[in-house]
């Protein structure tokens, strides 16, 4: 291990608070207590092994062992739901060495420590901002890491650049007692959802809330209600969820992207998507409030 001081620091030791993040180049510093987060494009890498044979993610010692802490392109310590832990990205063979094996980022969600399913969602979104925000985006230079803070700033002009997050509003449309579902084209196997939109600049979130629901169903809505908020590593937004009731207007599909749209009640609700999704909540939200008889 180098034990050498390296131009961004050692990485805080595990409880410490103060940098709950950190690029760190290849040959920095780590604590080997920390799980690594090693990510090749939407598969995280995991280890196979103890008693019960549940996959982990691996320390640096386990990669030393399998041989991939080297091609580990780019670090990132961070600090994700309690879990001070590095991210990294590798170029690794389809089948690593065992015991180690890829899995999908989506299916790491019922995966020990309980913070693994976002970390590693995380860790995919900060590893693919630094790879977009090598360079300054207003004058070409090299950005570097910003003191202190989650920030990558140019050394010529000064700008900095944050990692995106995408603000979109998500709604359950209640009418009669019944659910607003509709399928998108790309989603799988006749799954439904509840209409989702990103915030256009100059939106209120409610705002937002009418003009999608507007454009998508080509309804009215009232009654708008904040429900809550879930950021969603997967595409960088932060999805926040309203209850609404139908106000007026017919369905008629306004968008594309969606193929068939419709009101259902709780005991008759097409596949629609898993946990921890903010839309399952506001889906498993109605189902108790409307099969109560309210
Ligand atoms: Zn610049």
């Amino acid at each position: 291990m180098d034990n050498q001081s390296t131009a961004n620091g050692p990485l805080p030791p595990a409880g410490d608070e103060r940098l709950p993040f950190h690029e760190l180049p290849p040959a920095g510093i780590m604590d080997e207590r920390h799980p690594c987060l090693i990510l090749r494009g939407r598969d995280l890498l995991l280890v196979r092994d103890g008693v019960d044979n549940t996959p982990r993610p691996p320390t640096a010692a386990d990669l030393d062992a399998l041989g991939l802490r080297s091609a580990v392109t780019r670090w990132y310590g961070l600090c994700a739901r309690g879990l001070t832990c590095y991210a990294g990205e590798v170029a690794a063979p389809d089948t690593p060495p065992a015991p180690a094996l890829w899995l999908g980022l989506r299916d790491t969600f019922h995966l020990p420590p309980p913070a693994l399913f976002w970390a590693a969602g995380q860790a995919r979104h900060l590893l693919d901002w630094l790879a977009e925000t090598r360079f300054c985006g207003r004058c070409g230079g090299e950005n570097r890491p910003a003191e202190g803070e989650m920030a990558r700033q140019c050394p010529a002009c000064g700008h900095l650049a944050y990692p995106r997050l995408s603000p979109a509003v998500i709604v359950a449309v209640v009418r009669d007692g019944r659910l607003l579902l509709a399928r998108a084209r790309h989603f799988r196997l006749g799954l439904h959802s509840v209409l989702a939109g990103y915030v256009e600049p100059g939106e209120s979130l409610e705002e937002t809330v009418h003009r999608e629901i507007r454009e998508e169903a080509g309804i009215t809505v009232r009654d708008v209600s904040y429900f809550g908020s879930q950021y969603w590593p997967f595409s960088g937004a932060l999805m926040v969820g309203f209850t609404a009731a139908h106000a007026s207007g017919e369905l008629v599909l306004g968008d594309a992207e969606l193929v068939e749209a419709g009101w259902y009640g709780p005991d008759d609700l097409p596949p629609v998507p898993k946990p921890p999704s903010l839309s399952r909540q506001l889906i498993d939200w109605f189902t108790v409030q409307y099969s109560l008889g309210k």
